[in-house]
């Protein structure tokens, strides 16, 4: 490996110079989303280095919803790592990067009978939602039986072990009523779950994802010590180890305060290691699913300040970052705040007396602000913002709200002596696609004539 710029911090100040320099954040296209690779390679290097444990073989895969964008994915591949995928969609991606099938996971609580099909043809591990959809993989695996063609797919079963939420509802899945998995404390649940894996001496897997953001570290220990509680159960029952995989979801919560990272991989593996010892015993291989923590503060959305304008004698800087690439800071700013540095028009951060500002993006909705009364350096036309910790869930996963189209995003690498490299990983979206996605190419809609 090259030589680095061993800081986060300074990585991502040379780059945002550097991309307004460069003109990447221009009049064209005044919004682009970066992408650190150095930073990106030493989170999973974090990772693996936080469950790596002797006999025991750990599968990283990564939730490809965080950033569904094929050269991250074929990145993170190549440092190891798979692919959690939850759509057609997000498989065909995996697979376009290059994702082996052994590395990748399909979890969905929709999956169509098209979708598992494809899944259990391809050998790819399926982890089942519901008994509705464990009979349909048992349909499925007769089917490929009969037709000589057995599925290799390792599979299991999602449960939900109703330990409660997090601070964040809409992120909190392992709650008492929420969609996903079955739910263990039910009445007959248990039971039912027994039944399932005597009956099925090929399902080998156990799956848990207990919450995504807000969710602290104890109860994502304790949703983990559930299903591997609930995998003894079933080895013992079965007097073997079917439950081969433990497949502990990923969920770590990210800090969107600092640049600091906390909790670290290796502050949840080590509750892991003290509440569920069992987990690394060597019994059981293991598969995680991370995605924010991977990605999250390795990532930066550079936007241009439009306009400096002043309401109710409260100054608002109107940006091209809005709604479009920050959804949920705008729709649930509460649960969603992030960190916005103010830079000047050369990209460099502003010094100056803080201002209590609104940050405002391009979308017409009043709402549509990415910080609220929010103390900056006062924005000026012409100035930029940078929108921090925004590497997953952000600009990867546009809105296309106004018709905005999607950002360009740069993967940058910064050399010893501060020059930076930046290499496409996704062009921006061209006026001529947004309106052929929009149905251009269609004829009118005729009237109805009523
Ligand atoms: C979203 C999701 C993840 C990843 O969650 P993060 O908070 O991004 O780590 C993992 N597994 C499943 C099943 C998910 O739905």
């Amino acid at each position: 490996m090259t030589a680095m710029v061993h800081d986060l911090g300074i990585r991502r100040g040379h780059a945002l110079r550097a991309a307004v320099e460069r003109g990447l954040a221009g009049t064209a296209d005044p919004v682009v989303g970066l992408l650190d690779v150095a930073g990106v390679e030493h989170s999973v290097a974090e990772l693996r280095a936080a469950f790596s444990t002797p006999g025991v073989e750990v599968t990283h895969t990564f939730a490809v919803k965080a950033a569904s964008l094929v050269p991250v994915l074929a990145l993170l591949a190549e440092c190891g790592m798979g692919a959690e995928v939850a759509s057609p969609g997000e498989l065909a991606l995996a697979r376009a990067a290059g994702v082996p099938a052994d590395r990748i996971v399909l979890d969905s609580p929709a999956k169509t009978v098209e979708e598992l099909r494809e899944a259990l043809e391809l050998g790819i591990a399926v982890n089942a939602d519901n008994p509705e959809e464990l009979a349909r993989i048992d349909a499925l695996r007769e089917e490929s039986a009969r037709a000589g063609r057995p599925s290799a797919s390792p599979v299991g079963l999602r449960v939900n072990p109703q330990v409660g939420s997090g601070s964040i509802g809409a992120m909190s899945t392992a709650t008492a009523t929420s969609k996903f998995g079955v739910a263990l404390r039910d009445p007959g649940a248990l039971e039912w779950v027994l039944a399932a894996y005597a009956d099925r001496p090929w399902l080998n897997r156990l799956h848990t994802h207990t919450g995504s953001q807000g969710v602290p570290l104890e109860l994502m220990a304790a949703g983990v010590l559930a299903a591997y509680e609930l995998a003894e159960r079933i080895n013992e029952a079965a007097g073997r180890q079917q439950v081969e995989t433990l497949d502990i979801g990923g969920g770590l919560p990210v800090n969107f305060g600092s640049d600091e990272v906390t909790p670290s991989f290796s502050d949840y593996a080590d509750v892991l290691r003290a509440e569920v010892p069992g987990l690394f015993d060597g019994r059981y291989a293991l598969v995680t699913e991370f995605g924010r923590s991977v990605l999250a503060k390795n990532g930066t959305v550079l936007a241009r300040v439009e306009y400096a304008k002043s309401s109710g004698g409260r100054p608002i800087a109107v940006t091209h970052a809005g709604a479009q690439v920050a959804t949920r800071t705008v729709f649930v700013p509460d649960a969603w705040p992030i960190r916005v540095l103010a830079l000047d028009a050369k990209g460099s951060e502003k010094t100056g007396e803080p201002v209590v500002q609104d940050v405002a993006g391009p979308c017409c909705f009043a709402g549509d602000l990415v910080a609220r009364g929010r103390e900056l350096p006062l924005l000026e036309s012409g100035d930029h913002v940078a929108l921090l910790d925004t590497g997953a869930y952000y600009f990867s996963n546009h809105f296309a709200y106004n018709s905005l189209p999607r950002p360009a995003v740069y993967g940058y690498t910064v050399r010893p002596d501060g020059g930076v490299d930046f290499a496409p990983v996704r062009e921006a979206q061209t006026q001529a696609e947004v309106v052929a996605e929009s149905g251009g190419g269609l004829p009118p809609l005729r009237r109805a004539g009523a």
